[in-house]
């Protein structure tokens, strides 16, 4: 099979290759093509199958297929060797896998190195520990012996967002085909070739063809198609807006759901905090990947005695900051369209309220910058925690800063959105840290530190408006399955001889 890379695309820009769907071990064209295109230079590197249901029906019953016949029989050390086996195939083309990731996405290329490595440990990880995925016994109720079986859902289905997609397709595909179902991806139609190319190598290294089918496309026709399947369990990674109506209709067909929504994370500065560790830290947390990270670190709610020295800090930074384009490896790459571009100016010029633009805030341009739709790294001190800009999930690099007095008062505004993913408290106190950890809204806390490496092995996922369910750690794996109950009478009993 004849590999999906940009890196063969790129040569002849005037004609971009059409990737096909992936269904089974069959290319599928779909009903049309949409453009993928290059948001470093706003150009057009692949044309994508544009799938819709009839596609999506098909990949389905491929995947209930093997399930039925194939995949659920295999014991899980063989499952385990052949994920295994995936991330050894993903590890010897990281280069060419990393080009693509920060191709189609616009990240610098050192982070398309880091996704490309945290997707084999997802294969790697999954593949492991599934040898460990044991039920339990639950002796002597009544006369029974009874026991919990961990089984597979059956066929997955997967929607995901266009930010991190190689990352979000493996930790989610590598969880489901370890506990034994099969799947379905719909990637985000902005960057679907890392899918493409997971699954392709997926075969290559021996997993049965139908086990991890993608299909690509359009949000409102492929994915909505996907959402309305006769599929057995439902993983959703993308917007608020889109994760309720993805929900409503897994709803009504009563498919169970994880969803991974958006976030307006905090970091917490207290005045004992170590400046040289928490501002570095801070920047990242939030010009990774251009601030498009559902765990951004999107607030910096700042202790007043310390405010005016983080401020001036981070200004000085954000000055700093290189931006070009993805292959060039930057510090900061662009946005992923003209049209995200826009919201993220809309929300810095009219949610901000009376807050102060201390640096960014426009268009980046210059030598290499022109074609692509950069935007200037934003701090804006002073905002108001009822302000649009301290609510909203912008999804650029733009840091909003409110300072705070108090312990309660960092706690409050901290809880303040109607999100809940991440948090980070910055202090040398140990007891005000592990105090405030239990108070915060959300599903991970940082303390010192941020993200932890991204941290394949962490159970990760939101409370609030940031969703349900988990994905990534062992509870990623439990996700995937159900539990069957099954109780044995057991008892010396000569009739039963
Ligand atoms: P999005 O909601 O626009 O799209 C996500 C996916 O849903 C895409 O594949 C898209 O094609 C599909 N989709 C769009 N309309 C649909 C419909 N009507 N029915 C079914 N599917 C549909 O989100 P996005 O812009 O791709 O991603 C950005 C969002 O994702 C941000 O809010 C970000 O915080 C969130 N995100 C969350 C996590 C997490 O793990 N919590 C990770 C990454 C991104």
């Amino acid at each position: 099979m004849r590999s999906t890379y940009v890196t063969e695309l790129l040569p002849s820009p005037a004609r971009p290759a059409e990737v096909s769907a992936l269904i089974g071990a069959d290319r599928m064209p779909g009903q049309g093509w949409i453009d993928d295109v290059d948001p470093s230079r706003g150009a057009v590197v692949a044309r994508l199958a544009r799938c819709g249901a009839a596609e999506v029906a098909g990949a389905v019953a491929t995947a209930r297929e093997t399930f039925q016949r194939r995949w659920r029989r295999r014991p899980a050390s063989e499952r385990g060797s052949l994920l295994r086996a995936v991330a050894e195939r993903i590890r010897a083309e990281a280069e060419e896998l990393a080009v693509q990731e920060s191709t189609e996405t616009g990240k610098p290329l050192r982070q398309g190195r880091a996704d490309v490595a945290a997707a084999a440990r997802y294969f790697e990880f999954y593949g492991s520990v599934v040898e460990a995925l044991h039920g339990e016994v639950v002796p002597q109720v009544g006369d029974n012996q009874v026991f919990v079986h961990r089984e597979p859902h059956g066929v997955t289905g997967h929607i995901v967002a266009w930010n991190y997609p190689l990352q979000i397709t493996a930790r989610s595909a590598a969880a489901s085909l370890a506990a034994g179902n099969c799947c379905v991806i719909k990637p985000a139609e902005e960057a679907s070739l890392g899918a493409v190319r997971l699954a392709e190598i997926a075969l290559e290294a021996g997993v049965p063809a139908g086990c991890f089918n993608v299909v690509t496309g359009l949000g409102e026709e492929a994915g909505a198609a996907l959402a309305a399947a006769p599929v057995d369990h439902l993983a959703f990674t993308g917007s608020v807006e889109v994760g309720r109506l993805v929900a409503a209709t897994a709803g009504r067909n009563l498919v169970p759901t994880t969803m991974e929504l958006g976030g307006k994370s905090p970091n917490i500065v207290f005045d004992d905090a170590d400046l040289e560790l928490a501002l570095p830290t801070i920047v990242n947390s939030i010009v990774q990947n251009g601030g498009q990270t559902c765990s951004a670190g999107s607030r910096l709610l700042v202790h007043r005695d310390i405010h005016r020295r983080v401020v001036d800090g981070i200004a000085e930074r954000f000055r700093a900051l290189r931006l070009g384009p993805a292959l060039e490896d930057p510090d900061l790459g662009p946005l992923i369209s003209a049209a995200q571009r826009e919201r993220v100016a809309g929300l810095v010029g009219d949610g901000a309220g009376d807050g102060r633009l201390v640096t960014g805030g426009r268009v980046a341009e210059g030598p290499g910058l022109d074609d692509g739709y950069f935007f200037e790294p934003t701090l804006v001190d002073d905002v108001a925690p009822d302000s649009l800009l301290a609510r909203e999930e912008v999804f650029g690099p733009v840091l909003a800063v409110t300072p705070f007095d108090d312990l309660d008062e960092a706690v409050r505004i901290a809880n303040g959105t109607d999100f809940g993913l991440v948090a980070a408290v910055w202090t040398r106190n140990v007891g005000r840290a592990h105090w405030i950890s239990r108070e915060l809204d959300a599903g991970q806390v940082f303390v010192n530190t941020y993200g932890a490496g991204g941290g394949v092995e962490l159970p990760f996922g939101g409370v609030k408006n940031s969703g349900f369910g988990r994905e990534k750690g062992f509870e990623g794996l439990l996700a995937y399955t159900r539990t069957k109950t099954v109780a044995v009478r057991s008892v010396a009993d000569d009739d039963m001889s």
